[in-house]
């Protein structure tokens, strides 16, 4: 089928909706579109699910979560195909993008017990003659919502903890990657058939909003800011709580004692992996004047050696529309004064955007200070580390970043104000299941993957069982005056001092 709107532009035909490659414009697939009432019997059924799903223990789950990411890593391939078709993504980062979504299935079905199990916590010496018991018990149903750009690795993370923590979850993916959106839920149907534990609904923004207000537990959203406030604002009329990933603008900062060769091949990987639609990108760098020089080179060196096609280092650009975004942000650049070393004005040539490298670009400018989504990167030159961070750290965006350097590296890190950093690579910590992920700021809040990650998705149940008489009782209309000025005195005792 040849698409009639730009090559890769969902459309939405009779009760489908048609997904097409942004390279060639090829249907990839069709789903069917789920309405408003569809959305709300799917978030029904998945609460009777989830109740089965649940009642099968951490054991239980772990097991199926386990022949999930079997089937998953036997499958990588096919999947991959499927990723690259879709969404244009070179199927080696495809590859890459699964491999790490499967170590968050493996890590959280492994985990889910022992974070979220129940446990005996500490007493105090207040109430020393109660026992205090603690479990994280599921919410419920999941609402998911993910986004085009990694349409396995983000919303993975969301469902793999959601899930090993008892829930059932509704998954609305991005109306650019859907088929890869049910693959996942089709390939979970196949080793768990007995329930709709995991299900997808399709169709555009409107069915993303209906999620939200069909009556599910919690939302866990992936996507852009503007929308994540769409979405914190529909949650807020039933007080749903919600987990919201958006978007970054993440620096590097390269320090002088910083092994430069290393720093300029991770930040071109870090800039320009699937084609720069990463939220974790590197989007600036900020180098210290003695070492810049000679970074911009390397970097320029690399990039300019990036391969542009459709089975190429670079893809085509999967949202037809961004690429009007790229093109501003480099003619604004070059408008205030900043220097194209690679690529430049003519850069866009949809479906592609080729490597560009800004360098000396004003910080108001948009490709500093918004979200760029392309294989972008402005270097700018500092005279001092703290001039770097304030730099790094002006934007309302603080998703991740990366330091390259040595003796002060992670010092540097700890004061970038993101909720992640990478000393010496980057995007790693997107990989280490064992690493909550989650911004700052503009970027959202709450936490995919780790330990934080299961808690995320279950809410803490405290139980106090009384195992031995009152000494000092205070909480009973039985108590003397003579027991509350004993409890005072012990009190002043302990804390008054
Ligand atoms: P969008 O915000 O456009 O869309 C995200 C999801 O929300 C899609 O499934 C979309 O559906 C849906 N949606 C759209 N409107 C609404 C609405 N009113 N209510 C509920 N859901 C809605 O983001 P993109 O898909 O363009 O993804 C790119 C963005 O995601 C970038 O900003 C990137 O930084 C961010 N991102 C953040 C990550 C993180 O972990 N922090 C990871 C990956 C990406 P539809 O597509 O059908 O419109």
């Amino acid at each position: 089928m040849t698409a009639v709107r730009p090559p890769g532009t969902p459309a939405i035909q009779g009760d489908h909706l048609i997904s097409t490659s942004p390279a060639s414009g090829d249907e990839t697939g069709r789903v069917p579109v789920t309405t408003p009432v569809d959305v709300e019997r799917a978030v029904e059924r998945a609460r009777t699910a989830g109740q089965w799903w649940a009642g099968l223990g951490f054991t239980g789950r772990r097991e199926r979560l386990l022949r999930w990411r079997r089937l998953l890593a036997q499958r990588m391939e096919q999947l991959a195909d499927l990723i690259h078709a879709e969404g244009g993504k070179p199927v080696a980062d495809a590859l890459v993008e699964i491999v790490t979504a499967v170590e968050h299935v493996d890590w959280a079905a492994r985990n889910a017990r022992r974070v979220l199990g129940p446990r005996r916590v500490r007493s105090r010496l207040v109430l020393a003659e109660f026992s205090a018991h603690l479990e994280y018990q599921p919410h419920g149903v999941i609402g998911v919502i993910g986004p085009w750009n990694y349409p396995v690795f983000t919303p993975v993370g969301s469902i793999a903890y959601a899930l090993a923590a008892g829930n059932a979850v509704v998954f609305k993916p991005s109306e650019y990657t859907p088929v890869v959106g049910q693959w996942l839920v089709d390939s979970f149907a196949e080793v768990v058939p007995e329930h709709p534990v995991l299900t997808a609904v399709h169709g555009l923004g409107d069915v993303g909003a209906a999620l939200c207000r069909a009556g599910v537990d919690k939302v866990a959203f992936t996507g852009s800011t503007a929308t994540a406030k769409k979405v914190m604002a529909a949650c807020a009329e039933s007080l749903t709580p919600v987990l919201l990933e958006a978007g970054g603008k993440d620096a590097m900062i390269v320090d002088v004692d910083a092994d430069l060769d290393a720093a300029a091949e991770a930040c071109v990987w870090g800039a320009m992996t699937n084609a720069g639609q990463t939220c974790i990108g590197i989007e600036r760098a900020y180098v210290v004047e003695p070492v810049f020089d000679a970074f911009v080179d390397k970097v320029v060196e690399r990039a300019g050696r990036l391969t542009v096609g459709p089975d190429a280092d670079i893809g085509p650009i999967t949202m037809p529309s961004q690429l009007d975004v790229i093109r501003r942000h480099i003619e604004d650049a070059l408008a205030r004064g900043g220097r194209a070393v690679l690529g430049g004005s003519d850069a866009v040539r949809p479906p592609y955007a080729h490597p560009t490298v800004l360098v000396e670009v004003p910080e108001d400018a948009a490709a500093v200070r918004e979200e760029t989504f392309g294989p972008t990167l402005t270097i700018n030159r500092v005279r001092t580390i703290d001039e770097a961070l304030t730099r790094a750290n002006a934007l309302s965006y603080g998703l991740g970043g990366s330091v390259f350097g040595h003796q002060r590296a992670v010092a540097i890190a700890r004061r970038l104000r993101s909720g992640m950093a990478s000393v010496n690579s980057t995007l790693t910590f997107a990989g280490m299941s064992t690493l909550p992920f989650g911004g700052v700021g503009e970027s959202g809040f709450g936490r995919i993957h780790g330990e934080d990650g299961l808690r995320e998705f279950a809410r803490a149940k405290s139980v106090t069982r009384r195992r031995g008489r009152s000494l000092l009782p205070s909480t009973t209309f039985d108590r003397t005056p003579n027991d509350v000025a004993r409890l005072v005195k012990a009190v002043k005792l302990l804390y008054g001092r």
